[in-house]
Formats: structure tokens, C-alpha cells, sequence
């Protein structure tokens, strides 16, 4: 089989815009090549008093626009080459919804299902330490991704404040409220899903009511986007996490499996609706697809089998340039994630800006301003779309890479 690269596909995106935009070919150069990335190894003693070492990475893409940012992912496939990837999406999506930031990710090989949160907490504690010298309110601001979460962003914060001798929350974001998390935040990524349906709907002159959802992934973001399109009358009728996929015609209840998650964390522990195969829920019949899981889940052999007309991206790469061709060819919009589950790094921007302020907004302010921020930014991207006559994800990327590319027109090439 031939070996998949993420940070391939990541390259082919730009690729592919850059020759719809004629992008020069210097910034081309510039835009394919992560400018740094970290990789560390470090020991840990487990509960039962053996020693483990644990092997992690921090990549910043690009820091044209700012200091870079982007979330930490604690996942046993974890490797050098998707973190690169996940830090190249997260520079094009800050330039994307106009953030002052570069892109970064990071992540430590590891299973948090067969971690204590004691080692999570040292896995935590010392990989921060280790990535130190890169990190900063102004240099490199991480967030959660898949398996961290508040808490992990408390250690973060905590270990760095030790390390540095003063208290500093804008270090990273997505913080417990208390340590001067931002309002909303836990909810941002999946809202801005549920925006971004939204808008697309209103642009096909269609409803959400009654239409039929699937969700792949039910953790922060894959949850919260189906609560809030439940909210608005949509029928979800399939969802999956790790352990099962689960059907119901009717609609699923989202609050009751919510709550489900968060006493037993996996979803087959849901008694109600039927317990299905976790990938089937993929080839349901339905309106519309939210993959909010891992990369690379719609694929060239796949991509066939998917009925639905339109995808929004929760997650990061979800979809493979070959299934995108496909999906174009079956008329399928794709919301691509770079815009779609830009929710989250905007109120995390919205956290950094009140955590260096000292000055924090209510809830009201914060999503409202999310609001904003997304409404602009789809309009913008529909409109280059139909305008160059291209995917909305190639008019996403030119809006992007036309973003960094200005400020190197401005700052040159040092020295
Ligand atoms: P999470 O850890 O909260 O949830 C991940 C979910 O995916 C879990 O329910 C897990 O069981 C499920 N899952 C894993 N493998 C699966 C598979 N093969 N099939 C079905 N389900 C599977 O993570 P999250 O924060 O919700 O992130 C999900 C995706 O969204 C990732 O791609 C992440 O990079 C992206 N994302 C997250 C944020 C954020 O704010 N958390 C922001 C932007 C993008």
C-alpha cells in the first residue's frame, strides 16, 4: 500500500491554489517548508514505578503574521509528518479568518485511554519543559486538539509560570475559566461548525430543519457542532467515536450522549439508538456529513460510498485531495476545514487578547464577535468561489496564501 503523507496532501493544497492565484514562485518555496520543528524525547515514571520515555514534537509552520499557534495532541499515531501538516493548516487558517498569528502543532506519541491522569499531568509537565525555549505569549501559544484538554492547557500554563518565575495565562489558551480561560471557548469550534452550516444553507436556499446529520466523531468538536445544529432542528442520525458508530432515524438525543461521554468517555457505553460499526455511520444516506475525527477518513477508496451533499470539516484534513476530486465530480460542497473549524483559534485569539489585557468580555461579546468573524469570512470565501470558479476549498486557500503573501511584499526577505 502506498505510504500516506499528511503534510503531502497539506503541500498539494497550496499547490493547487498557488497556480490558480499565479502565487511567485519564491513565496511557493516559502509556503512548502515548515520553518522549524522540535522534537523531543523524554522519561517519565509511570504509577507502577518503571520508567517510560515518550517521544513529542512542537512544529511552527510560519510566523509571517505573528507568533504561531496551534493545539497539542496526545494520540499514540502521533508522528513528525502529521504534526507538520497540522501546523502548515493551522498558518493558513489563521491567515484565513485574519488573525495576527503563524500555525503550529504539536503532540506526544501516547494513549490517554491507558494513561492515570497522574502521568498524564508528568507527560504534560515535562514535555512543556522540554519545548520551553519555543514557547511565549508572543512566540508560540499552544491549545488542546484530540485528548488534551482545559486541564492539559492548566499544566501547560502552570509548568511554564514555574519555569519562568511569574504567572502567565496568555501562554496558552483554552484554559479552565478560572486561570483566565476565555468564555466560550469550549464550545467555539463546534459553534463555528454549526455557523458555517448555516451559512451554507442560506446560500442553497435551504433549512436546517429536518435535515439529516451525520457526525463522525463525538468529542469537542464533532459534540458541540451536533448540539447546536440539533438545536436548530436538525436531525442527527448517525454519530461515532472510537468505539462504535450508533444510528437512529429519528434523531439521536445529543445532550443525553453528551452526558454519556462525560461519565463513561466512550459511546459505547450509550444504551439508546442502534449500535452500528463505527465507519458504516459514513455511508449513510443523508444531508449532510460532519467528519470531526482524525485526518485522512474520506479517501480515493471511500469517497464513492459517501451520500450526502454537503461536508463541513470539522476536523483537520479529513479529506484527501483524490476524494475531494471525486466528491467535486458527485456535486458534494465541502466546507473545507480551514474554514470550517476556525472557531476554535478565533476565541482562542479572543482568550490571548484578554489574558494580555487583563480585561476579560462576557460570553455575549465573545460570541458574537465569533459570530462576526465567520459570517465575513464565509461570505468572502463564497464569493472568490463562484467568482474564480473553484472549490470553496481553492478559494479558501487563495484568501489564505494572498494573506501571508502581502506581509512578506512588506517585510522582504531578512537579511
Ligand atoms: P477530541 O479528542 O475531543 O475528540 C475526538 C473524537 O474522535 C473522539 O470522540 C474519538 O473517540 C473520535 N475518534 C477517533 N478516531 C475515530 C475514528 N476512527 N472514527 C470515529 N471517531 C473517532 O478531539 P477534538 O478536539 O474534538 O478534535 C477533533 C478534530 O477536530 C481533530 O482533527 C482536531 O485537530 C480538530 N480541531 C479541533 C479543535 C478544537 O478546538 N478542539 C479546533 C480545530 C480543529
Amino acid at each position: 500500500m502506498k505510504k500516506f503523507s499528511i503534510a503531502e496532501m497539506a503541500r498539494r493544497q497550496v499547490e493547487k491554489a498557488a497556480k490558480m492565484m499565479n502565487l511567485s514562485d519564491h513565496l511557493l518555496k516559502i509556503f512548502m517548508c515548515p520553518k522549524r520543528v522540535l522534537r523531543v524525547t523524554f522519561p517519565v515514571q509511570m504509577d507502577d514505578g518503571t520508567i517510560q520515555c515518550f517521544t513529542g514534537y512542537r512544529c511552527q509552520y510560519n510566523d509571517a503574521r505573528g507568533p504561531t499557534k496551534g493545539g497539542v495532541r496526545y494520540h499514540p499515531d502521533v508522528t513528525e509528518d502529521e504534526v507538520i501538516a497540522l501546523a502548515a493548516w493551522m498558518t493558513w487558517k489563521c491567515a484565513l479568518v485574519d488573525l495576527p498569528y503563524g500555525g503550529a502543532k504539536g503532540g506526544v506519541i501516547c494513549d490517554p485511554m491507558r494513561l492515570s491522569e497522574r502521568e498524564l499531568e508528568k507527560i504534560t509537565r515535562r514535555y512543556t519543559t522540554e519545548i520551553m525555549p519555543i514557547l511565549g505569549p508572543q512566540i508560540d501559544i499552544p491549545a488542546p486538539d484530540v485528548f488534551t484538554t482545559s486541564k492539559t492547557m492548566a499544566w501547560m500554563m502552570d509548568t511554564f509560570s514555574m519555569m519562568t518565575g511569574h504567572t502567565e495565562p496568555a501562554v496558552v489558551t483554552g484554559k479552565p475559566e478560572v486561570l483566565g480561560g476565555s468564555k466560550g471557548r469550549k464550545e467555539a469550534t463546534g459553534r463555528g461548525v454549526f455557523i458555517n452550516t448555516r451559512e451554507l444553507y442560506r446560500k442553497l436556499g435551504k433549512s436546517l430543519k429536518g435535515t439529516k446529520v451525520l457526525v463522525q466523531g463525538f468529542g469537542n468538536v464533532g459534540s458541540y457542532a451536533a448540539y447546536f445544529l440539533a438545536k436548530e432542528g436538525a436531525k442527527i442520525i448517525g454519530v461515532s467515536d472510537s468505539s462504535t458508530g450508533i444510528i437512529d432515524e429519528n434523531g439521536l438525543d445529543v445532550e443525553d450522549m453528551m452526558a454519556c461521554i462525560e461519565k463513561y468517555k466512550l459511546l459505547e457505553a450509550y444504551e439508546k439508538g442502534t449500535k452500528v460499526p463505527r465507519d458504516e455511520i459514513l455511508y449513510k444516506e443523508a444531508d449532510l456529513l460532519i467528519p470531526a475525527a482524525l485526518e485522512n477518513q474520506i479517501h480515493e477508496d471511500n469517497a464513492d460510498r459517501i451520500k450526502v451533499w454537503a461536508i463541513v470539516e470539522g476536523a483537520n484534513g479529513p479529506t484527501t485531495p483524490e476524494a475531494d476530486e471525486i466528491l467535486e465530480r458527485k456535486g458534494v460542497y465541502i466546507v473545507p476545514d480551514i474554514l470550517a473549524n476556525s472557531g476554535g483559534v478565533i476565541v482562542s485569539h479572543f482568550e490571548w487578547v484578554q489574558a494580555l489585557s487583563g480585561l476579560y468580555w462576557e460570553e455575549k461579546e465573545v460570541n458574537e464577535r465569533l459570530e462576526n468573524k465567520l459570517v465575513k469570512t464565509f461570505n468572502e470565501v463564497w464569493e472568490i468561489s463562484k467568482k474564480m470558479n473553484v472549490s470553496l476549498r481553492i478559494a479558501a486557500y487563495m484568501v489564505a496564501l494572498n494573506r501571508v503573501a502581502e506581509v512578506y511584499k512588506y517585510r522582504g526577505i531578512f537579511p
